[in-house]
């Protein structure tokens, strides 16, 4: 017999099926047991009679039985499968199961957090957790859909690669064939999406991990994920409406209400001004499953850092708008020279950013240069983009969207924790295998590194 889905016993009644799956709730009425089966369609009820064997929480089970229409009484309106159950003819416990470290049915946000990454694999059993996965799961697909339908490729980029700046620390991986040098893990896939416009690829996408080593938050861990594509041949409104009309998309596919449409748009200078910020939240009143989205656009390309150097405010490999480029080639006016740069934000969050590329040469250089970069620094850290941009670059740009973000905004959840399949604590240990950890000396030595005695050794 074939496995069936829960979800499919609806149109099955009359028939004997197979099912797979945990016990959920267990109502013991002497003669007869209820028992609520889930799996990861659904949660039916099965009817045991005289069962003498013993059930607990999360059992995982097999069962064979025959799908009945419940009486007029006993219909639960709740359920889909609220109609019907499962009269049980075989059932065989498949595992046994520690007591549960805590309760799985209800929603969790309550208890520590540290208890619920140590045990994430228990933790994501509960309902809510497991539909968080689910309409990700669902978004990444409508994405893919959308940018297939849009011509675009799917490639994946290295992860073990050199430094690009996005502004964090970079995570280093000693390399043990090179002892002495490093690969960096991507902040994110910034230059290999522009050399694949190089490339000829024109239209590009991935669902990228990026990497960025800065001090942990209660919301913000490490790692995470972004819809990352690049397109060539394109101007900034192509890429800005080809994002709108992918959100729209996707909020029929997801059931989700975009509260205004086309998205407003503001630039950087009136978004401070009315704001104090350059993210906000249009609604009026907070309804889950509504997003306003909004443009932001004409960022500064520069700013000062605390030591008083000119720093990117987004992204160095940005161009500007057509009026500044004579300002950036001569290094005049920095402050008010205004990016390509275009943000969008949701519900008081940045949910992405793109921009138009420097797809000339001199343009990239002269923004080093801006950077405070000596030629030979140039030379060595991004001598590899100048030469590439060298071979008849097409004028392309891209954006990046963070799916973490956009999951939990979706789901009416505050921290993309919940979205997040296996996330960091706030102090930076990852969940259930508590890294980072320590290493043998074997292995430090292999990689020819040596631990410095700790400070309060
Ligand atoms: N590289 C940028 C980021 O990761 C996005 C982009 O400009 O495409 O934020």
């Amino acid at each position: 017999m074939q496995r069936s889905w829960i979800e499919e016993t609806i149109s099955k009644v009359g028939q004997e099926v197979l099912l797979f799956g945990w016990v959920k709730k267990i109502r013991d009425h002497g003669k007869i047991t209820f028992v609520d089966l889930g799996d990861l369609s659904g949660e039916i009820q099965l009817v045991l009679s005289n069962f003498k064997g013993k059930l607990s929480p999360y059992l995982p089970l097999r069962v064979v039985g025959v799908v009945h229409q419940r009486p007029e009484k006993l219909i639960n309106p709740k359920l889909p499968t609220g109609k019907i159950e499962v009269e049980v003819k075989e059932i065989e416990v498949l595992n046994d199961t520690l007591p549960l470290p805590f309760p799985l049915n209800d929603k969790g946000y309550q208890l520590n957090e540290v208890l619920r990454l140590k045990y994430r694999y228990l933790d994501l059993r509960r309902h809510r957790l497991l539909e968080n996965l689910k309409k990700r799961s669902q978004l990444v697909e409508g994405m893919r859909r959308f940018l297939f339908k849009h011509r675009f490729l799917e490639i994946e980029t290295p992860l073990l690669t050199k430094s690009t700046p996005e502004g964090a620390r970079d995570f280093l991986v000693p390399s043990r064939l090179q002892p002495g040098k490093f690969y960096a893990l991507p902040q994110s896939p910034q230059q290999y999406k522009q050399l694949l416009m190089v490339a000829g690829v024109e239209r590009y996408f991935q669902i990228a991990r990026c990497l960025r080593d800065e001090d942990p938050r209660a919301d913000r861990g490490f790692e995470f994920t972004q819809l990352d594509l690049e397109m060539s041949f394109v101007t900034q409104e192509e890429i800005m409406n080809l994002i709108e009309s992918m959100i729209i998309f996707l909020s029929k596919e997801l059931g989700f209400k975009v509260y205004q449409q086309p998205f407003p748009r503001i630039t950087y200078q009136e978004a401070m001004r009315k704001y104090g910020a350059d993210k906000f939240d249009l609604r009026k009143k907070k309804e889950k499953g509504v997003l306003a989205f909004a443009w932001v656009t004409h960022f500064p390309f520069f700013e000062k850092d605390e030591d008083g150097k000119w720093t990117f405010t987004h992204n160095p490999f940005s161009k500007p708008l057509d009026e500044y480029e004579d300002d950036l080639l001569k290094g005049k006016n920095i402050g008010q020279i205004i990016a390509t740069q275009y943000d969008l934000v949701c519900n008081g969050y940045e949910v992405g950013g793109g921009s138009l590329r420097a797809h000339k040469p001199e343009l990239l250089a002269a923004v080093f240069r801006i950077l405070g970069y000596s030629p030979k620094e140039i030379e060595t850290k991004f001598g590899h983009m100048i030469k590439a941009l060298s071979y008849g670059a097409p004028p392309h740009g891209g954006i990046a969207l963070g799916i973490d973000r956009l999951t939990a905004i979706i789901q009416g959840e505050s921290s993309i924790k919940e979205v997040i399949a296996f996330p960091m604590s706030a102090s930076g240990t990852t969940s259930v295998m508590d890294a980072p950890a320590e290493v043998t000396k074997d292995q430090l030595k292999e990689l020819g590194l040596k631990l410095l005695p700790k400070k309060d050794d």
